[in-house]
């Protein structure tokens, strides 16, 4: 009989393999911003599942927009048409912008995907020699976890015994403009960029950097591929983080939040000419674009499209970032926020970003940490400024009770 978190951990720590180290909370109840363990304990999430959870668990609207494709159809693939893949993809188009859209399943395969269609639009439209095309990553980057997307990563953690690796790829070092200018030759195809970098502890490029990359893409015939998983769909405050500095890239890449925390749904969202290469045969997914998957992404740009989430994210943007600064020199040493997402370094002499992510848990907020003594706080877009004083105020008696 499993009752206990213990009991559970147990549990998995025996029959699930090793690749992550959660705190220690079972969640099994969720509703809206917060979540309740087998104990009955009960959290406020500042995760929000890496951003996945932007419109917090179990929002209505998706829930509904679940269960009545549920009892319709589920899984087509798209050997045949279905009646739900049409309509998300023009929501998904208008949101963002772009002519076209070609469903996925996680975030990594919807970089894997933008990358095919970099190098293929290299060798059919721009002209570079066969198997010559480039791209350029930036330093600290995180696109996913598959075999590609680790050779070009420099997390040892991430990298470490899983050569050989993916060729075509030059990493420089992020909000680096000089760098990718002089990165940029003939064979260069595209520049793979977090508009923030997510992973690496809410990482934001000095201002001007993207408007600027920018220009040099389109001056020099290079795509410009913004990877929006995490802090694309509202996180900024915007619909699109790049949108925050007016900044149109090529190719997004979208995920996370677009399957509103229930299905896994990413997607890329190009213009015609460059979504063009890709041809019947040439590119695909068993699951991408299944009727389930639509109707619930076609729901979350609903969601969007209101721009409801986007403005109190944009709202409460000072309040977290006051709070949060407030801390600086009190056990903290740097904060960078923007819109509802923030990133923590806590002085490493203090406590470790685990040890502090552990001590929120028991005063009732999940977070995690990541790199060292980072925290990334990242709370549904849904909100409130009360509920937000109850997280800051949490890291506040953490860090000052350390
Ligand atoms: N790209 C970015 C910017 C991410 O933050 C992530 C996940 O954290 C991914 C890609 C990979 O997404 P997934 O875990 O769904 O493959």
């Amino acid at each position: 009989q499993l009752t206990t978190n213990q009991d559970f951990i147990d549990l998995e720590d025996k029959v699930a393999a090793h690749n992550y180290s959660p705190l220690p909370v079972v969640v099994e109840h969720a509703e809206g911003i917060w979540v309740t363990d087998v104990e009955g304990n009960r959290y406020l999430d500042a995760l929000s599942g890496y951003s996945a959870l932007n419109f917090g668990h179990r929002h209505p609207a998706l829930v509904q927009a679940a269960k009545d494709q549920l009892d319709r159809s589920t899984l087509t693939s798209r050997a045949f048409h279905n009646d739900q893949l049409g309509p998300f993809c023009q929501a998904l188009s208008e949101l963002v912008g772009k002519d076209m859209i070609l469903p996925m399943n996680t975030g990594a395969e919807a970089v894997e995907t933008a990358l095919k269609i970099a190098r293929k639009w290299g060798y059919l439209v721009k002209g570079v020699q066969a198997e010559r095309a480039k791209i350029i990553v930036m330093d600290g980057n995180f696109h996913g976890r598959t075999t590609t997307i680790i050779s070009f990563s420099d997390d040892p953690e991430a990298r470490d015994h899983y050569g050989p690796y993916t060729q075509g790829f030059e990493s420089v070092p992020y909000g680096d403009l000089a760098a990718v200018e002089a990165a940029i030759d003939d064979d260069t195809v595209a520049v793979l960029v977090e508009p923030i970098q997510g992973e690496q502890g809410v990482k934001i490029p000095k201002e001007g950097f993207l408007p600027g990359l920018r220009e040099l893409c389109t001056r020099t015939n290079v795509l410009m591929i913004a990877d929006e998983i995490q802090a694309g769909l509202g996180r900024v405050g915007t619909t699109l983080a790049c949108q925050y500095e007016d900044v149109e890239a090529d190719i997004y890449t979208l995920g996370k939040a677009l399957g509103g925390g229930i299905v896994p749904v990413s997607a890329v969202a190009a213009d015609t000419a460059v979504m063009e290469v890709i041809t019947p045969g040439t590119h695909g997914s068993t699951f991408g674009g299944n009727p389930l998957a639509a109707a619930v992404g076609k729901a979350v740009c609903d969601l969007l499209a209101t721009g409801e989430h986007q403005q109190n994210a944009a709202a409460l943007e000072g309040q977290f970032r006051e709070s949060l600064e407030a801390l600086i020199g009190k056990g903290v040493q740097e904060v960078r926020v923007r819109g509802l997402w923030a990133g923590i370094d806590i002085d490493p002499d203090l406590l470790s970003g685990k040890e502090a992510c552990k001590r929120l848990a028991r005063k009732g907020v999940l977070a995690k940490d990541t790199h060292g003594s980072t925290i990334r706080l990242a709370p549904p877009l849904t909100i409130t400024a009360e509920e937000l004083k109850v997280i800051t105020d949490a890291l506040t008696e953490v860090v000052t009770e350390a």
